[in-house]
């Protein structure tokens, strides 16, 4: 069933959402060659404990961290851990904080130091597909013109679409109807409607499209080992068009200030 929110809800909503862009500032912050995932986990759950908000994926489904993250060939649901990030590696960092009743549920994929250009390009493009697929969401559209706007997009520059994970509805719960995959046909799912709450999430490998669990129970990583990328945003239909309720300017600020210091050495 699909929850359709009013213009208040999603005002209340905008709040827990944005505390979650905030959060991802605060991991570009301390993010970096020889930090450790599970140090932002710890700094994340802080922050967010520290403006009223409760993590939305510690205990979900017994998941234990604050974050996932999801380091090259890992899709998503990495869970944080004590291994150093190394200069060349990418990793998604994904956050969801229930606030006053909602949820937020927002991801990034960040560069650690120096990457290749074959994994920048893949970040680049997967990230271009969000807004791709963002820009089928209004009415009189269906969710298969997002998905497959997704697809189109990415293979069209030689990257495959992860099948068994997909974006979702969001509201009072994580995940509600209706589900978004990034892969299907125009013109079918459900039709986009006033006051939906959308988490769009492109997963998106460099190799073939295969996944596997890990035997951690959680972590999904590419069949093939090639790096995966991962960018999410959350979305509210209103006046008929898809309106960004998150944002990656606060990170993206933190990112381009912290290089620009780096330069400046
Ligand atoms: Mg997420
Ligand atoms: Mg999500």
């Amino acid at each position: 069933m699909i929850y359709y929110k009013t213009r208040e809800e999603i005002e209340i909503q905008r709040h827990s959402v944005l505390l979650v862009s905030r959060t991802l500032a605060l991991v570009a912050e301390h993010i970096g060659p020889g930090v450790t995932t599970l140090f932002l986990d710890r700094i994340a759950e802080e922050f967010i404990r520290d403006h009223g908000g409760v993590p939305s994926f510690k205990g979900y489904h017994g998941f234990p961290a604050t974050l996932c993250t999801s380091v090259n060939e890992q899709v998503v649901h990495g869970i944080p851990n004590n291994l150093p990030l190394r200069e060349g590696d990418i990793i998604s960092v994904d956050c969801g904080i229930l606030k006053n009743g909602f949820h937020g549920d927002h991801a990034y994929s960040f560069q650690i130091g120096e990457v290749s250009p074959a994994k920048k390009r893949l970040l680049e493009i997967t990230k271009e597909s969000l807004y791709v697929g963002i820009a089928q969401a209004k009415t009189g559209n269906r969710i298969g013109d997002i998905a497959s706007a997704i697809q189109n997009y990415v293979q069209k520059h030689g990257y495959s679409v992860v099948r068994e994970l997909t974006g979702h509805g969001l509201g009072r719960d994580l995940h509600e109807d209706p589900s978004v995959p990034n892969f299907g046909k125009s013109g079918q799912g459900a039709m986009i409607k006033e006051g939906m709450v959308l988490a769009i999430e492109p997963m998106i490998n460099m190799g073939k499209k295969y996944v596997k669990q890990l035997s951690d129970g959680w972590t999904i990583v590419t069949a093939d080992r090639m790096p995966s990328a991962h960018f999410e945003h959350d979305i509210a239909i209103i006046d008929g068009k898809p309106e960004i309720l998150s944002t990656f300017e606060y990170l993206e600020e933190v990112l381009a200030k912290r290089s620009s210091t780096v330069q400046a050495v």
